[in-house]
């Protein structure tokens, strides 16, 4: 499957801490998250069209004096055996790079980091890593996902590139033991960030817009309590 870039946020302060980034959006998923905001490019990809590369590359080209890189989030990029030529040429023309990831593909994220094709790589952690949180929180039924899973935290954490992990909380799969949970998984991380679910947005699963959020002061209390396994813990 050939990458395609479906969205795009031109400029954007807030996908990379510190950096101004055009944000690009690859459609399909190998996960179902029930809260998942982007349900529409993981359900229907056909129904939005590529933006052409060229277009991309011209608005990044024109805009090279203030604009410091990509952030490729999606759906799920690995999914795209293409995406390390495609970062090769984005890295060719003097940009920097952030991957957002679900951490399904170590195999590619190995490469993408051996090639030092990547600045920064912002991975999710759905949930406590047992087969049954994860398969609810995750929308999966193949444990193979969850393994890899397991093996990109240990690339990531292993590796020399600037990272975050990050869980989207939501009041019906995360309790504060399933979040401590992760942090103990994760311990030491360089930085775990929690942000609060917002049904706001269109969710994949529509019973999840009927979900009340935790207030922000229990996030907070769960930063806390994470403080002790990771302390560079924040709320988002
Ligand atoms: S929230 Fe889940 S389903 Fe949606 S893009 Fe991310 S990993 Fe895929």
């Amino acid at each position: 499957m050939k990458i395609a870039i479906k969205k795009m946020i031109e400029t954007s302060l807030i996908d990379w801490e510190g950096k101004i980034v055009s944000t690009l959006y690859v459609p399909r998923c190998n996960f179902r998250c029930p809260f998942c905001y982007n349900c529409d490019l993981i359900l229907y990809p056909d129904h939005f069209k590529n933006i052409p590369f060229e277009e991309i590359n011209r608005f990044l080209l024109e805009r090279k004096e203030f604009i410091d890189g990509i952030c490729m989030s999606g759906g799920e990029p690995t999914l795209y055996a293409d995406l390390l030529s495609y970062f090769k040429e984005i890295k060719n023309k003097g940009f920097l790079i952030k991957l957002d990831t679900n951490g399904t593909n170590p195999k590619l994220l190995e490469d993408l980091l051996k090639y030092r094709l990547i600045d920064y790589i912002a991975m999710d952690i759905k949930s406590s890593l047992d087969f049954d949180c994860y398969s609810k929180a995750a929308g999966i039924k193949d444990k193979i996902l969850l393994e890899r899973v397991k093996d990109s935290i240990t690339l990531i954490m292993n590796s020399e590139t600037d990272y975050e992990f990050r869980t989207t909380v939501v009041p019906l799969l995360h309790t504060e033991e399933n979040i401590i949970e992760i942090a103990k998984y994760i311990s030491g991380a360089k930085k775990y960030v929690l942000q609060n679910f917002s049904p706001l947005e269109r969710t994949l699963n529509p019973s999840f817009q009927k979900i009340k959020p935790y207030s922000v002061e229990k996030i907070q209390e769960f930063v806390e309590k994470v403080k002790r396994y990771i302390p560079n813990c924040y709320y988002r």
